[in-house]
């Protein structure tokens, strides 16, 4: 898994200007989730193959471009079978967003919460018990 902390993603409030669509390309991932409000909120998966036909000059807005939800965003627990997310990668999006139990300090009651996500590439990693050079 990618912790949340170290995943590129874009705010769903955000536009499709210069810089950002700059940034997309520098970063080079093919999946980009997008969240509202907050970073554990993600409403979908911006793909950077789909940017190609932007035009900067537009600004359109990151949400008009969005892939919402149900087209393929997976949610899987922390503690799923690898051959079972395996099988869900497989039919589709190849990204999953990990859902654990956060227990906070004991001070409140415990609530799900986004920690990260996870491709094909990483359960194919834990596979193979090594890392995967991306080219
Ligand atoms: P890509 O096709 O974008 O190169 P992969 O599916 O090959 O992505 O995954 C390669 C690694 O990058 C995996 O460890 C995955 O968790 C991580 N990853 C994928 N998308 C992102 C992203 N938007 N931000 C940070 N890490 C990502």
């Amino acid at each position: 898994m990618t912790p949340l902390a170290e995943t590129f993603m874009l705010s769903a409030g955000e536009r499709l200007g210069f810089d950002v669509v700059a940034k997309i390309f520098r970063m080079g991932y093919s999946r980009i989730p997008i969240y509202e409000v907050s970073k554990s909120n993600i409403i979908g998966l911006l793909f950077r193959q789909g940017s190609h036909f932007l035009d900067p000059e537009d600004e359109i807005p990151v949400k008009n471009f969005v892939q919402i939800f149900g087209r393929g965003l997976h949610v899987v627990w922390a503690d799923d079978h690898l051959g079972d997310v395996l099988k869900l990668l497989k039919r589709g999006s190849h990204m999953a967003l990990v859902r654990d139990v956060n227990s906070g300090d004991g001070n409140e009651d415990p609530f799900y919460e986004i920690k990260g996500i996870l491709t094909l590439e990483d359960i194919i990693e834990v596979i193979l018990g090594d890392d995967i050079i991306d080219e």
